[in-house]
This record gives structure tokens, C-alpha cells and sequence, in this order.
């Protein structure tokens, strides 16, 4: 796998994009407001904002993507999800963020909310994010000439979603994305190099033509790894949770360095760009891109 089958063309330095989340607190809003600032400084291609993720109110997001909109020079990115929501609704607030100046998205289900799950029916009853990306397609297409240009970001699942049945399906599923209209796609997190770069091998094989961005997070606590753990649908690396238990549960610098190492296999097997999950702090990002020598 090199560079030119993700991308379509050699990139001369490799990009990276980072993804934070609304403040659940005054005193977290003020820590955020400075950590987006040394994040936006360090100059990625852009800023995503969760949405609705762990039972954060939707209208933080939208706060905090204006307040990047404003006070930074990054580029905001909006998670967009459509759990629990009809189809107007979600028609009137795509074009209410088109309305705040902000015209990329990344077009997702959205998690289940709390006290549900995968199979319940609000859930299993709401757009899916393919359906969702052609409403953004449509609501741009509505706007007025020239003045919608951004893009639309799918989610993909290097080990698979919960709902996959199997891997050939979930690129066929990611196909179907694409075709509706996803021009990059933003993977869920992972452990091991090795499971992007088959997936991404395996995608290309089938003909997809878009970015795919994988997405890595340095966790600083046990808790953190666990976390990933679960989402990334596979267990830890051993001896990352091993030296975070020795640590006492907090280590930063061991998240920095297996994030640092797993990069590195990344943009070395052809990853045209990482997304870095922030957790809302700068700093272990920021140590990543640097040793990585993506700064400046
Ligand atoms: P979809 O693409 O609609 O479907 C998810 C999966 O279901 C597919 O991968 C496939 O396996 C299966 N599937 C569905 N329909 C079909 C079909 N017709 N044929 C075959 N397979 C099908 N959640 C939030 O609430 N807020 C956020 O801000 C947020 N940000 C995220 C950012 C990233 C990068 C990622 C990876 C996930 C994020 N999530 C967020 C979580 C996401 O919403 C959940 O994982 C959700 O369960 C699936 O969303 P999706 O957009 O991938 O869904």
C-alpha cells in the first residue's frame, strides 16, 4: 500500500486534522478555548466537533463551532448525526450550520442514545448516515451558487461496527457512502497499524477512490485505554496497558509514544493523514506531530 493508491497523488508532507468536543463545564470551556487555540496554531487541514457524542446537547456543538469559526484560523468540521431526529429536522439544521459559515460535515448515524442501544427502534428507525449525506448534498444544492464548497466526511470502521456483517459488507457499505456523495472518510480508532492498512488495501481493491483518514487518539489513562478498547472493537496492546497500570493509571507520555509509533507504520504504509482524537488537550497531540516532525 503507498501513498498514491489512498490519495490519488504523492502528498509531499503528511497532514493531520484533530477532533474535540463540547465542554461539559465553565472551567472545561475555558481550558477548551485555550487547548483550540494551540491546536488551530499548529496549522491541521481542520477541526471536527462531535455531536450528541455521549449525551453532550447538540447546540454546544454548534456554540463551539462557531467559537472556532471566530477566534481561530482552523477550519471547523461538523459531526452531523440523525439518531432520534426526522428528516425535517435534520434538513433545518444542516442549513442552519451552512447558515453560521460552516460547510463541512462529517455525516454519521450517531451513537445510541443513553438507555438504548444498537436494535432499538429509535435507533434502528433513523437515517442512516447514507442517507444522511445526500440530504447535505441536497441542502447544498439548494443554497445559493458558489456559496457552499465544503465537503462531506463519512465514518469507517477498520475492525468493523458493531452492526457489520463482515468486512466485505462494511466496504461495500462505505462504497455506498461514497457514491452518495463522501469525498474523505475518517476511520474509528484502532490499536495496530496492521488493521488500517488491510482495511484501507482491502477498500481500494473495491474500488474506493476517497482519503481515508485513520483515526488514533494518545490515551493518558487506564480508563482512556479501556475506552478505546471497546470502541476499537479489539483489545489493548498488552504492554501499553501493562506500563499504564504500572504507572498507577495515568502515563500520558506512554499514550504519546505508542501513537507516535503507530503513525509512523501509518504514513509509512501509505495513510495520506491522521486525525488525532484530542480529548480536548493540546499537549499529547501536539508532542505526537512534533516528534513526527509535522509542526511547522
Ligand atoms: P452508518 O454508516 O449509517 O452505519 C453504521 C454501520 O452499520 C455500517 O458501517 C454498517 O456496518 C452497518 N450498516 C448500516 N446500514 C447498512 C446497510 N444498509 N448495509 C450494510 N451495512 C449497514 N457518534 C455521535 O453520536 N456523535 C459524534 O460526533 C460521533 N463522531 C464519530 C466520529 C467518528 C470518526 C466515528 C468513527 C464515529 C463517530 N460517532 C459519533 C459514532 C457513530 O455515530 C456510531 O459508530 C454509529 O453507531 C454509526 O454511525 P455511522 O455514521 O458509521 O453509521
Amino acid at each position: 500500500m503507498n501513498a498514491t493508491l489512498l490519495t490519488g497523488s504523492a502528498p509531499t508532507r503528511a497532514r493531520f486534522s484533530f477532533e474535540v468536543f463540547p465542554a461539559r463545564s465553565g472551567a472545561a470551556a475555558l481550558a477548551l478555548g485555550n487547548s483550540v487555540q494551540h491546536l488551530s496554531a499548529a496549522g491541521p487541514d481542520f477541526i471536527s466537533v462531535t455531536y450528541g457524542a455521549n449525551g453532550s446537547h447538540r447546540d454546544a456543538s454548534l456554540d463551539l463551532l462557531a467559537y472556532l469559526r471566530d477566534h481561530t484560523d482552523a477550519l471547523p468540521l461538523a459531526h452531523l448525526t440523525t439518531v432520534g431526529e426526522s428528516r425535517e429536522v435534520i434538513r433545518e439544521t444542516i442549513h442552519r450550520i451552512l447558515d453560521a459559515g460552516i460547510h463541512d460535515f462529517l455525516a454519521l448515524r450517531g451513537d445510541p442514545p443513553r438507555g438504548s442501544d444498537e436494535a432499538s427502534p429509535l435507533v434502528a428507525g433513523s437515517l442512516s448516515a447514507l442517507e444522511l449525506t445526500e440530504l447535505i448534498s441536497e441542502a447544498r444544492a439548494e443554497r445559493p451558487a458558489f456559496t457552499s464548497v465544503g465537503r462531506t466526511a463519512v465514518a469507517a470502521y477498520p475492525n468493523g461496527h458493531p452492526l457489520s456483517q463482515g468486512q466485505s459488507a462494511d466496504i461495500d457499505w462505505l462504497l455506498a457512502k461514497e457514491a452518495a456523495g463522501a469525498q474523505f472518510a475518517i476511520t474509528q480508532l484502532f490499536f495496530r497499524a496492521e488493521e488500517y492498512l488491510s482495511f484501507a488495501d482491502a477498500a481500494r481493491t473495491a474500488g474506493l477512490r476517497m482519503p481515508l483518514l485513520p483515526g488514533l487518539m494518545p490515551v493518558s489513562t487506564s480508563g482512556q485505554l479501556r475506552k478505546v478498547a471497546s470502541l476499537a472493537g479489539r483489545p489493548a496492546p498488552v504492554l501499553l496497558e501493562r506500563s499504564l497500570e504500572e504507572a498507577g493509571g495515568y502515563a500520558p507520555e506512554l499514550g504519546v509514544e505508542h501513537t507516535i509509533s503507530l503513525a509512523r507504520e501509518l504514513l509509512a504504509g501509505g495513510a495520506p493523514s491522521i486525525h488525532l482524537y484530542t480529548f480536548n488537550r493540546h499537549e499529547q497531540v501536539l508532542a505526537v506531530l512534533g516528534e513526527l516532525d509535522l509542526l511547522g
